[in-house]
């Protein structure tokens, strides 16, 4: 027979994955013989074998369940339902990991018409009897049958309105006798039956509600942006209760041994004389600093102070404690690593290090990778934040807060900007030509588009916040107004956006600026030490390289060329290159481009001192060039002697009915070979002139997007090979370059091994190895994703985590193929996965040489490169 069921005393802290983590904790704290309020925890197998049998607790766990209850009776010397000392226990989830405040609690449980007049004698005091009923009621209701909490509330409300009084505390025992008649008669109401009196029916309800909750949505959401697996489950605790409002010598509190959001040494917390856990929270009182415990009950606060250093020497952790004194008689309710902010993260992390608790090792896998972003991008103000109202949420596309005037064009962005304003640009989705209007916005909301579209894209490269595809505006860009959660929004109104979480707020919320420690360069310099991965940057300016190289990119590992032709110089040229009816009509106008294209990639070059560039050719589909203006539109024609209509239908026929699978890529330079010459020609000059200028010595790296077969790679290689020969008998140079692919397409993938007889490296884009390997778009994606983690199908979006079961398999694949035919080949990845703690874990295992991601996500992705060493 399975155990699904331990007692405290039977579990310790290694037992995490089968009890959860507070269940494991309680068992350890209850091993080192703390005064922990007895209990057991039904297993996290438990839960998972409810969900498979059909959301049913089978007759095996039930049974266990209730031994464990007599067990539980016996050592209390309480009985459930009895009328003289009736044993009442709270029922809390648990899963692996902490997930605070996302799944269900239940207290009090055991109360019925008959235990509460036991427990009232028992205490002496029946006013705390009946209050801790209706509120036992009113808990089981919302949080097990789901009946709404107003209905209580508003009760409540009239009996107090009745008596003529303000608070629920000036209410009497027989007030309260009256608050549950109607409590249990709203009960009955909703459900059809009376409220359950038997306490072993509420147990198993209760845990079923527990279970329940590990499904609920905001737990759903919570896993996908902390990577917790939804098969994991949650276990349920079942505690015996403790009083911490049974009078002056009674109180609650939460303290932490260190400060959670500085990190400093010292114990930290509140609490509340004559009060429950409720209480604290629901903010009714002002809780005290834990550190008035000394005066009102000194020798709770010895024994407090005592154990909570015992538990973090143990732990070798900051805590995070939960505690109730209970008529003079201190109980821990709960410890665990307690969660902090990043600067906190650091500041301990280098504490304990110093302290011998730690090694640099330990340290390094003790900060959360992608908390490094609180660090380098703004944040909001927690008091400020407090009183936010929440209008929508969407994708947190790029991280950091910002609050601003709406503006709806990134004209008026970016003359808003300049006019001191802060602001946020709303557009239904951004195109390159907006590029302005991003660079002046505090943050971007877009309606369409996932975490791989271009206002994703481009804000990570600009470290701007942005929320993408929030599919619930409904936006009118001429009259530029939009309309979320009821709210509406003119243009020049306040709203801040949280690009971390991916919410939309009303108004003006304060932000508080990114700093840096001295601790930060103390983690990443240990993270170095313990890290195989290289990390390079995706960079397509010299102002993003430079920040890039600031936060320790040791290269770049694409450069998008095309964001380059935006200019607003240079994109009547490409234009004019695009329309081109014969050869040298296209030869000549990219000959205008190449003094550009040279200046960008020098440029590129001496900020990068020599490290490794990726130069990526040309891989948009052309459309994307083409003007849509009519000023555009009829400048162009007057450059190329056509009438506006014929310059509008060659931009016609540029259209695509699947421009990601259409005219793009190397495809380009098949079609027209005198683009891929131009770019060869001005990586080659560039090169060669910053060595000759500045010295460094420069390995030009060329790399040709969206390969499928090994021939179209050759045709284009033969291409640059014959200009880059060119170019170096041209300036009498003996440069080495190198000519590799990305690997984008699961065709690519498949046959790797004969395109590396073809390519000196392969970088994954797994941007578009995503897309084409689960055949769905990039940009429209986002639309009906939520429904798929909704009925959990998919648990988080795959442009963001890599998906290492299909997709991961063809980079695997990819890899060992490539290294077959050329063992030294070098293998990198530059899709937006190259930043995601997850997917660089992968990337250490399957054996890539370096991961590549947007400037602001180097730190991050240096840690979790360490971090995959050190546990790999
Ligand atoms: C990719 O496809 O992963 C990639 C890096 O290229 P892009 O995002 O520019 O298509
Ligand atoms: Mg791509």
């Amino acid at each position: 027979m399975a155990k699904w069921v331990y007692s405290f005393e039977e579990g310790n802290a290694d037992m995490r994955n089968l009890l959860g983590g507070k269940g494991a904790n309680l068992a350890e704290m209850t091993n080192l013989g703390l005064p922990i309020p007895q209990g057991f925890t039904v297993t996290t197998e438990a839960c998972t074998d409810y969900y498979a049998k059909g959301k049913q607790i089978s007759e095996e766990i039930k049974e266990q369940i209730f031994t464990a209850l007599s067990q539980l009776e016996e050592k209390q010397g309480k009985k459930f339902g009895d009328t003289e000392s009736p044993l009442l226990v709270s029922v809390r989830s648990g899963a692996r990991a902490s997930m605070p405040g996302m799944m269900d609690t239940i207290l009090n449980l055991g109360l019925n018409d008959v235990a509460v007049e036991g427990f009232a004698a028992k205490t002496g005091n029946p006013r705390f009897a009946y209050d801790s009923y209706r509120r036992f009621i009113q808990m089981f209701s919302d949080v097990v049958m789901e009946i709404p909490k107003s209905f209580f509330e508003r009760i409540l409300d009239e009996i107090k309105e009745g008596k003529g009084v303000k608070f629920d505390t000036e209410l009497t025992a027989d007030d309260l006798k009256e608050v549950i008649v109607r409590f249990k008669a709203v009960y009955k109401d909703k459900m059809g039956v009376d409220f359950p009196q038997d306490p072993k029916e509420q147990l198993m309800e209760a845990v079923k509600a527990v279970f329940r909750s590990w499904d609920n949505e905001r737990a759903i959401v919570y896993r996908r942006m902390n990577d917790i697996p939804g098969d994991w489950g949650t276990a349920v605790n079942v505690q015996a209760m403790v009083f911490g409002n049974m009078g002056n010598t009674s109180g609650t509190g939460v303290a932490f041994t260190r400060n959670p959001s500085t990190g400093a040494k010292g114990i930290y917390g509140e609490y509340l004389i004559n009060a429950q856990g409720e209480d604290v929270v629901a903010g009714i009182r002002t809780p005290q600093p834990i550190t008035r415990l000394e005066e009102d009950l000194p020798e709770c606060y010895k024994q407090f102070i005592n154990i909570a250093g015992k538990l973090e020497d143990h732990y070798r952790d900051m805590q995070d404690m939960e505690f109730t004194i209970e008529d003079g008689k201190l109980f821990f309710l709960q410890t665990r690593n307690g969660k902090r902010t990043a600067q906190a993260a650091l500041q301990i992390a280098c504490d304990l290090v110093d302290e011998g608790m730690i090694t640099p090792q330990e340290a390094v896998l003790r900060i959360e990778a992608k908390s490094l972003d609180q660090l380098l991008h703004p944040t909001f103000d927690p008091e400020a934040l407090k009183s936010g109202l929440v209008i929508g949420q969407a994708l947190p596309a790029s991280p950091g807060a910002a609050a601003g005037k709406v503006y709806f064009t990134s004209q008026e962005a970016k003359t808003a900007h300049e006019k001191g304003e802060r602001v946020v640009l709303v557009r239904l989705e951004t195109s390159p030509e907006d590029i302005e209007g991003m660079h002046a916005a505090e943050g971007i909301l877009t309606v369409r588009g996932g975490m791989t579209s271009h206002a994703a894209v481009v804000a990570r490269g600009m470290g701007t916040c942005c929320v993408s595809g929030c599919g619930d505006i409904s936006i009118n860009e001429e009259e530029k107004v939009f309309e979320l959660g009821g709210h509406v929004y003119h243009e020049g109104d306040y709203i801040s956006l949280d690009g971390s979480t991916g919410k939309i707020y009303d108004g003006d919320i304060k932000t508080q600026e990114a700093s840096i420690s001295g601790n930060f360069g103390r983690i990443m310099g240990w993270a170095d030490s313990f890290r195989k991965l290289k990390v390079r940057t995706n960079a397509d300016t010299p102002e993003d390289a430079a920040n890039a190289v600031k936060y320790g990119a040791e290269g770049i590992g694409l450069c998008r060329t095309e964001h380059m032709f935006f200019n607003p110089d240079r994109i009547p040229k490409i234009r004019q290159m695009i329309l081109s009816r014969t050869v040298q009509e296209r030869e000549k106008a990219l000959n205008e481009l190449i003094p550009y294209q040279k200046g960008d990639f020098k440029a590129l070059y001496e900020v990068m001192e020599g490290r490794p560039v990726t130069i990526r050719f040309l891989d948009p589909p052309l459309h994307e060039f083409v003007p849509t203006e009519k000023d555009d539109i009829d400048d162009l024609a007057v450059k190329m002697m056509m009438t506006a209509e014929e310059v509008q239908e060659v931009c016609d026929s540029l259209h695509e009915f699947n421009p990601m699978m259409g005219h793009r890529g190397c495809r380009l330079a098949v079609t027209y070979p005198e683009i891929a010459r131009m770019q060869t020609r001005a990586v080659m000059e560039a090169a060669i002139e910053v060595k000759q200028e500045k010295g460094f010595d420069i390995v030009p790296e060329i790399m040709i997007p969206l390969v499928g077969e090994k021939k179209e790679l050759k045709y284009v290689k033969e291409v640059v090979v014959e200009t880059a020969e060119k170019v170096k008998q041209e300036m009498n140079s003996d440069i080495i370059y190198h000519i590799g692919t990305m690997i984008e397409i699961p065709r690519a993938a498949l046959l790797a091994d004969e395109i590396a007889e073809e390519a000196e490296f392969f970088s994954f884009g797994t941007n578009d190895l995503t897309q084409m390997t689960f055949g769905f778009s990039r940009d429209d994606a986002g639309k009906f994703l939520n429904e798929y983690y909704k009925k959990k199908i998919y648990e988080s979006d795959p442009f963001a985590r890599l998906d290492q079961s299909g997709v991961g398999q063809l980079v695997q694949m990819a890899a060992e193929k490539g290294r077959k035919t050329r063992p030294d080949i070098k293998l990198g990845i530059c899709g937006e996965h190259g930043g995601d703690p997850s997917s660089v874990e992968f990337c250490h295992k399957v054996g890539l040489t370096y991961v590549s991601c947007s400037p602001f996500r180097v730190p991050i992705a240096r840690l979790a490169a360490a971090q995959a060493a050190i546990s790999n």
